[in-house]
């Protein structure tokens, strides 16, 4: 086997580590230790990665993709660069192929294998796209770790005490929010919350906006602000501004010639904290979630640990000490999170223990529920029942058994969603099952299993159950499945699951 490193994917940066001799190493990408998440493609159909492609950000913004992890996991989702469609997907590739290549480099022996982080709320269809892309670049992807787990184990906590830790991560495009507990080697995931559409995007936006209205009023409503050169130097001042507040109390913003006009704007820290105010909101609104998720109050928390560039801005840092506590903040906060995929990647891939440098045991849980569509029996409604619930340990199976409802009925359907709600809500369908039966004079009973690998990866299978089977009888009673007693029959070759693709009427990723 080559070397394993560990990845940290980001949505604006990826940072690449790996653990050897007994210590963690940032992996340099062209001699830094940032590579940005930017992919661009020139008139001759070459592809750039990384700062090269980033400066073409502003030269040709049209053939030029960042912050793609955004619409990682998206079907819809296709950028149309130089005649050539490609899927966020294709961008992680080309990211992950350029990190491959230069690490191997660096190491001087091919990296063959990796841990890749992902937002602990990631979804089963974005994790699976993250680990194509990296299977398509040439990795074996040993484990998608959560990115505030990644964090947890990088800071390597006091191995003495017994911990309860917050990661509030805040990063480019994603904001996720765990609790672990730390005992001694093992990092267990209680609970995980957060929102995969908010971050330091979303910030230099309102800045924008508030440009814009600027530019508008000096240049009068008639003028249009269309043209993605001046607008991305626009984006490129905002964020710019909104890292400077990071450090002093205002920030002039000089934008001159954009639109046909010279802008000078002062901005201070006051307005820009009651500007991105709605944004923090969310966040502490999900502190309060995850917190209830984890049956934990406030006080309990005995650490809470900020990741990502976000949380540099000083009223992330406010909130936070003002809802938990005051926060630790690491010198090395872009390199954290891979320094823990770093510390998984060599455990993953040591397969003698005993010359694992850092034994460590993680366990994380699903940050997303699942279930199908039933009529409800008590009052006939269609509703969802959940077969896993959020924050179950991971890997985890749920089933259900559903039958025919009339003789000789081919084939059963059911809706599976994602939800918390128990309402079948179009928007948190992933699809629809179709299970054929064997067409019998009587009610055919199916088992539907769900289960969620360690990479929180879903897969579907479903087994017609024979009459009088005992794992019917005992669903009868209970009204649940014994999952032990599936497990042993499916064992014993008495059930034989099929795999199942769900209907999803999405196209592949
Ligand atoms: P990450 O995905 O963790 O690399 O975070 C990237 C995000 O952090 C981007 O939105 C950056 O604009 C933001 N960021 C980086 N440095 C700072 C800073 N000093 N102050 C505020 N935001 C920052």
């Amino acid at each position: 086997m080559g070397m394993a490193i560990g990845i940290d994917l980001g949505t604006s940066n990826c940072t690449a580590a790996i653990y050897r001799k007994g210590k963690i190493e940032s992996i340099p990408i062209e001699g830094r230790k940032i590579l940005p998440s930017v992919v661009s493609c020139k008139d001759d159909g070459r592809i750039l990665v990384g700062g090269a492609a980033k400066s073409r950000l502003y030269i040709d913004p049209e053939n030029t993709v960042a912050s793609s992890k955004r619409f990682i996991g998206d079907p819809g989702k296709v950028y149309h660069i130089q005649h050539k469609t490609l899927t966020p997907v294709d961008i992680a590739q080309e990211i992950l192929q350029k990190i491959k290549q230069e690490a191997s480099s660096y190491l001087g022996e091919e990296v063959t294998d990796a841990v890749i982080t992902i937002p602990a709320y990631f979804t089963e269809e974005q994790r699976e796209a993250t680990k194509k892309a990296g299977e398509r670049a040439g990795l074996n992807v040993l484990r998608l770790l959560a990115e505030p787990t990644a964090a947890a184990i990088a800071y390597g906590l006091d191995k003495e005490r017994n911990q309860t830790i917050m990661v509030y991560d805040l990063g480019g495009g994603t904001f996720d929010v765990s609790i672990l507990k730390v005992e001694n080697n093992s990092f267990k995931v209680i609970a995980v919350d957060g929102d995969a559409m908010l971050g330091g995007d979303d910030v230099d936006e309102l800045i924008v906006q508030h440009l814009l209205n600027k530019i508008k009023t000096a240049a009068g409503s008639n003028q249009s602000v269309q043209g993605s050169l001046s607008l991305q130097r626009i984006k490129e001042a905002a964020e710019e501004a909104k890292k400077e507040l990071s450090e002093s109390d205002v920030v002039d913003i000089s934008l001159p010639d954009i639109f046909g006009i010279h802008i000078e704007e002062e901005l201070d820290i006051e307005i820009f904290n009651h500007m991105i105010e709605p944004l923090l909101h969310r966040t502490i609104h999900k502190i309060e979630e995850v917190l209830q998720s984890a049956g934990l109050t406030k006080r309990e928390i005995s650490r809470v640990i900020l990741v990502g560039g976000s949380t540099r801005m000083k009223a992330v840092q406010e909130a936070v000490t003002e809802q938990i506590k005051k926060p630790y903040i690491a010198d090395n906060v872009d390199e954290v999170v891979a320094y823990g995929a770093a510390i998984m990647a060599a455990n993953l891939s040591v397969p003698d223990l005993d010359s694992t440098p850092v034994p460590i045991i993680v366990e994380e849980v699903t940050a997303h529920s699942f279930g199908v569509d039933m009529i409800d029996t008590s009052d006939h409604r269609l509703k969802v029942f959940h077969l896993i619930k959020k924050n179950t340990r991971l890997p985890c199976t749920g089933a259900t058994i559903g039958s025919t409802l009339r003789p000789y009925q081919p084939s059963i359907r059911a809706g599976v969603f994602r939800t918390e709600s128990i309402m079948p809500a179009e928007e948190a369908k992933l699809g629809e099952l179709h299970l054929p039966v064997s067409i019998r004079p009587y009610h055919v009973s199916v088992v539907s299993l769900f289960e969620l690998d360690e990479d929180g990866i879903l897969t579907f299978s479903t087994a017609e159950i024979a009459k009088g089977s005992p794992l019917l009888s005992s669903y009868r009673k209970n009204k649940e499945v014994d999952l032990q007693l599936l497990h042993s029959m499916i064992h014993q070759g008495e059930i034989v699951p099929q795999k199942i693709v769900i209907d999803t009427k999405k196209t592949e990723v």
